[in-house]
């Protein structure tokens, strides 16, 4: 391993964000909605009736295509379900690796997505902005979004999302609002430190529709919607009640949630390990410099 290599491995650290923030991570998922996996291992004698006359192959399919709040109502009918969502690769993979991202779309109700979406967006890295890793992903429709993106202020519309009062006031049918990506937003404390607001807490559910998805709905009010106000505390619960730290899964056994570089003091960009490989390639590894600070090197001070 050459001198490079060393530095890019002994940084690799998770660290704290400059600037902390309080969302799903916060709501003691572990407590408020344990998975109780393998409570009737070893005892699948129940029938699953009609579904047990399907080839495995297509009960797979069939499964993979079920929304997480769908796929664990499904898991608690017998035995033998247990045992057919228990033996699903990526049902397996999320429970061992990132249990809370199962736990959050089933306290949150998110059905805009199945299961084969979620697995399918975790094992890839990239912000749905830009190129960095998406560090978070937006529970409403299961998008990738790294922090900088959803604190920029050009993105904060698209990821603020709409109360369903809201929506029918600006001329969505209930009918229609079936159709929209959304979820029930869980009571807990939301926000970051801004100036001098701090994180608020949230006491009632509300379902929360996807702000894009809203604007493309037939019967849409643009007017109506620019007419109501809401308060920046509100707006503020509801962008963050959304959003819950997302590993990149990649092809080992092991999560990335990524890291910040020591290099780069005051970024709240994370990395995943590769991420920062090439970062490293890019700026240099991590020195020394005036004042001690920790800063990239460049290839040609290290000759
Ligand atoms: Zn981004
Ligand atoms: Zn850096």
């Amino acid at each position: 391993m050459d001198s490079t290599n060393t530095t890019w491995r002994q940084t690799y650290a998770r660290q704290e964000r400059t600037r902390p923030c309080f969302n799903l991570d916060d709501c003691n998922l572990g407590t408020a909605c344990p998975l109780d996996a393998g409570q009737f291992a070893g005892q699948s004698q129940s029938s699953l009736g009609q579904l047990a006359r399907f080839p495995l192959e297509t009960l797979t399919e069939i499964l993979l295509g079920l929304d997480i709040p769908t796929l664990i109502a499904f898991r608690q009918v017998n035995r033998y379900a247990m045992s057919a969502v228990d033996s699903l690769p990526p049902y397996r993979k999320l429970r061992q690796q990132c249990p809370n991202i199962l736990r959050a779309a089933l306290c949150v109700q998110a059905r805009g997505y199945d299961l084969r979406t979620l697995e399918e967006t975790l094992q890839t890295s990239k912000c749905s902005q830009c190129s960095e890793f998406g560090d978070y992903l937006y529970m409403i429709t299961c998008r990738r979004i790294c922090y900088p993106c959803f604190d920029d202020y050009a993105n904060r519309e698209y990821y603020t999302p709409i109360h369903q009062a809201h929506v029918l006031r600006c001329g969505i049918s209930k009918k229609d609002l079936k159709h929209l990506p959304s979820i029930q937003s869980l009571p807990g404390w939301y926000g970051d430190y801004e100036y001098n607001n701090y994180t608020y807490f949230h006491t009632r559910r509300y379902r929360l529709f996807d702000r894009t998805a809203c604007s493309s709905a037939p019967n849409w009010s643009h007017s109506k919607h620019l007419s109501a106000k809401e308060s920046d505390n509100l707006t503020k619960i509801k962008r963050y009640s959304c959003i819950i730290s997302a590993p990149y899964l990649g092809l080992g056994n092991k999560a990335d949630w990524g890291a910040s570089c020591a290099g780069c003091r005051q970024s709240e960009v994370l990395y995943t390990e590769e991420g920062l490989h090439d970062h490293f390639e890019k700026l240099g590894p991590v020195g020394r410099g005036t004042n001690n600070w920790p800063c990239h090197i460049s290839p040609t001070v290290q000759e």
